[in-house]
């Protein structure tokens, strides 16, 4: 995204057409930025080859799927929709591996019919469902067993998933006692070894912890792991003041880790790979005075972009049209949501706004449409996917009539 005499643009197109042709608000990704970010992430791991494989979760539009599917990558799912979803952007089973610690008889029936890569498993009730299903299938089915390293990602609490008291994972102890428990089962061949310790990481050291923990869990357990599955978690400069992960030095540390231990490995990235695509355009309705601050309130809300009422999380807002006249109010952008949460951000410096202004939520390409809702019953919005100058619908808007 970059101003073009003042107005500003994605790739060849500038918002203000968007906004003006399709509506708001609207989902706007660009393909440039997924292409470089694919290209990125490969680049970084490259001495390795790891299998990457798309947190489906993070974004769930088939569309944006399928183009990632074309630059070989598999899937990360966490649910029979998402498999569903992955299969049908045309990623090959055997680049799909299954995490979550509630899956359902019906979901591991699905994955084992559908022979995907790996069943990633929480805890031992579930390494019971999936032998018990697969011996009624007559089928062996690959499995990993998701290790809780008990290490602190230094993220945000609520998507920490590391630590001994987050319910992801099994402790060490009990990952040895399964490892043995899989050498048992008849219709299991226990595979992978996986991590996830949380998401928006973007100090390395929490990497190097969780590898040294894996590290010691392998050696002590002297099983040959085919596949150690990094998952995750990899962080986004959400404004110029973040610092961003250290790509380098997490992958000297797993060059370092695969000195000792020969396996293949897996990453399970969502936000890195498309959380700065997207953007949420939106229109201001009205501006309200509240005394202390005006109220700049917009037609998107809390149920199309949950995360700043649910993680507290900063999404920078910028003017479609720039210019150089500064307000001296204190803005808080809002939604019209009945929810006093339904406030994306307050910013003291801002240009000068006004009613009917467009303006653009940035980096919502991760966890933005797939944790939207219809939330006081309003439709979903379309979603337009940008290459060059060519505009496609990837999702229509939703209308009242698909809702009532
Ligand atoms: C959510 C999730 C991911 C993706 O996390 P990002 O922070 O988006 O990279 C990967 N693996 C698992 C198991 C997850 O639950």
């Amino acid at each position: 995204m970059k101003y073009k005499n003042k107005k500003l643009t994605i790739e060849k197109i500038n918002f203000q057409n968007l906004a003006i042709r399709f509506g708001t608000p609207a989902y706007c990704y660009s393909h440039s930025k997924l292409e470089e970010n694919i290209n990125n992430f490969k680049e970084n791991f490259k001495s390795f080859s790891p299998l990457i494989c798309f947190s489906v979760k993070s974004n769930t539009n088939l569309n944006i799927i399928r183009e990632i599917k074309k630059f070989g990558l598999g899937a990360d799912v966490v649910s029979k929709g998402e498999l569903m979803m992955a299969l049908k952007a045309g990623i090959s089973p055997n680049k799909i591996v299954f995490s979550g610690v509630g899956k359902t008889n019906d979901e591991i029936k699905f994955a084992i019919e559908k022979k995907i890569l790996l069943i990633n498993a929480e805890s031992k009730s579930e390494i019971q469902v999936i032998n018990k299903i697969a011996k009624r299938k007559k089928k062996i089915v690959q499995i990993g067993i998701r290790l809780n390293p008990n290490t602190d990602a230094k993220t945000l609490k609520q998507i920490s998933t590391g630590k001994s008291e987050n319910k992801f994972g099994v402790n060490s102890k009990t990952f040895h006692e399964l490892v043995n428990y899989c050498k048992n089962s008849k219709n299991i061949k226990l595979q992978c070894l996986s991590v996830h310790i949380g998401s928006q990481i973007l100090d390395h050291k929490p990497y190097e912890r969780m590898l040294k923990a894996i590290s010691n869990i392998i050696s002590k357990t002297k099983y040959k792991f085919e596949f150690v599955d990094l998952g995750g978690g990899m962080g986004i400069s959400y404004s110029n003041k973040i610092k961003k992960l250290n790509y380098k030095k997490y992958n000297s540390a797993i060059k370092n880790f695969l000195k000792k231990h020969n396996t293949k490995i897996i990453f399970e990235p969502g936000r890195s790979i498309i959380g700065n695509t997207g953007t949420l355009l939106s229109k201001i309705i009205y501006i309200k005075d509240g005394g202390i601050k005006k109220f700049i309130i917009l037609d998107a809300a809390m149920n199309d972009l949950m995360r700043p009422a649910l993680y507290g999380a900063v999404h920078k807002i910028l003017p479609i049209n720039k210019s150089n006249i500064i307000s001296r109010d204190i803005y808080e952008f809002v939604g019209p949501i009945c929810e006093s949460t339904d406030k994306f951000v307050t910013l003291k410096k801002f240009q000068k706004l006004k009613e009917k202004d467009f303006v653009a939520i940035c980096d919502v390409g991760a966890y933005g449409t797939s944790l939207s809702s219809n939330y006081n019953l309003r439709p979903k919005p379309i979603e337009l996917l940008i290459k060059g100058r060519k505009i496609k619908i990837i999702k229509n808007r939703q209308k009242h009539k698909d809702l009532i």
